[in-house]
């Protein structure tokens, strides 16, 4: 089969033919039609300080995906043969404590698929049936290629509740683009999307913001007045990894508020826990998707009217892939697909 593989420790990957991956007796084999590009894939690719710590080569990449089941081992019962699925990119142990509690995405010990162990850049993907989730009727193929990403994104905007409150969403890349789109659906009065680049700015007014800005030029104390609003923001959802963006959204919380970070930082964050403890701020951070909620919550919130196709921007055959990975990481994209089809 045709894979997108990271060969030796270094920048570049290469389209390989490669074995299919063999199946033990609790897995499913998925034939991939679609995947999307994300920003691990990138930090991959590139062999950043955070890659060649991580990842042991070779590896094929890729955890965004959706597909079709064409084969399922001899103890699997409730997956068949041409069943449209995604998969859950966190295979955990099933033995710590919080896996035996049934809290699974708190597993200490979880792998990641593209990252530990070979992913989804491939004609054909391996997974444990406990990883794979079976699309719900109606669900467009190109939204269930993004089920990892879009829950990260229901995940951190359903981490404090949105219904009647102002929310500020620092980053509009897909996640927050798509968590934007997440929190107006869930009933928030004011989204302000704080966001540098010109193309997200304007993907995240379709995704249903109230307002965006851009934080080089504007401060965000300025538009709660513009917007009337007088004790700060009730929930922010931190999506951008940056340290000034937490810093902003910290000193524009109001007393009691909840701040989701998911964005992760490149080194430490200096803040002031005075505005923590004297307003009283939760703060909470957000791993990956709750192992099977937050996979509902995705469903039943695209069959009651949610729509995030616009975050995806870019399509290019998997042959093409310099040129997908090249659009991914220009920021003038929302996310990008790539085909793994014919
Ligand atoms: P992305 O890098 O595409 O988006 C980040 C956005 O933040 C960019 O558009 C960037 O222009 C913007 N930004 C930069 N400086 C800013 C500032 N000062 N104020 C506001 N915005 C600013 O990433 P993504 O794929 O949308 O993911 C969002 C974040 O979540 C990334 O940090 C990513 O690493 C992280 N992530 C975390 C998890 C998790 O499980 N915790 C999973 C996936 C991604
Ligand atoms: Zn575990």
């Amino acid at each position: 089969m045709w894979a997108l593989v990271k060969t030796r420790p270094a920048a570049g990957l290469e389209l390989c033919e490669v074995p299919r991956p063999e199946i033990g007796i609790n897995d499913v084999l998925i034939q991939v039609r679609k995947t999307g590009i994300c920003g691990t894939d990138l930090h991959i690719e590139s062999w950043d300080p955070w890659a060649a710590r991580t990842i042991r080569t070779p590896l094929i990449l890729g955890h965004e995906f959706v597909g079709e089941i064409v084969e399922v081992g001899s103890n699997v019962s409730d997956f068949h043969p041409g069943d449209l699925v995604s998969g859950e990119g966190h295979v955990v142990c099933g033995r710590c404590r919080h896996c035996l509690a049934g809290r699974r995405h708190l597993c200490a010990n979880s792998i990641g698929l593209g990252v530990g162990r070979d992913g989804a850049f491939a004609e054909y993907v391996a997974l444990p049936m406990t990883n794979v989730w079976h699309h719900g009727p109606g669900i467009d193929e190109e939204v269930a290629a993004i089920f990892d990403p879009f829950g990260n994104a229901v995940h951190t905007a359903l981490a404090f509740p949105v219904l009647g409150e102002d929310v500020l969403v620092s980053g509009a890349g897909p996640i927050g683009l798509m968590a934007t789109a997440v929190v107006r659906h869930a009933g928030a009065r004011f989204i302000v999307v704080s966001e540098p680049n010109a193309y997200r700015r304007e993907l995240a007014g379709r995704m249903g913001a109230t307002l965006v800005v851009d934080p080089l030029a504007r401060d965000l104390h300025d538009v709660q007045a513009e917007l009337g609003m007088v004790e700060g923001f009730d929930v922010a959802l931190e999506m951008s990894g940056n340290a000034a963006a937490l810093r902003s959204a910290i000193a524009n919380m109001a007393h009691g508020g909840g701040v989701a970070i998911l964005g992760i930082p490149t080194g430490e964050i200096p803040i002031d826990v005075n505005e923590i403890v004297f307003k009283m701020l939760t703060l909470r951070g957000i791993y990956g998707r709750e192992m099977y909620e937050t996979w509902y919550k995705m469903t039943v919130m695209l069959q009651s009217g949610l729509d995030i196709r616009p975050v995806i921007t870019h399509r290019f055959p998997f042959r093409e892939y310099e040129a997908a990975f090249a659009a991914a990481r220009s920021g003038d994209s929302g996310k990008v697909i790539m085909n793994w089809q014919g």
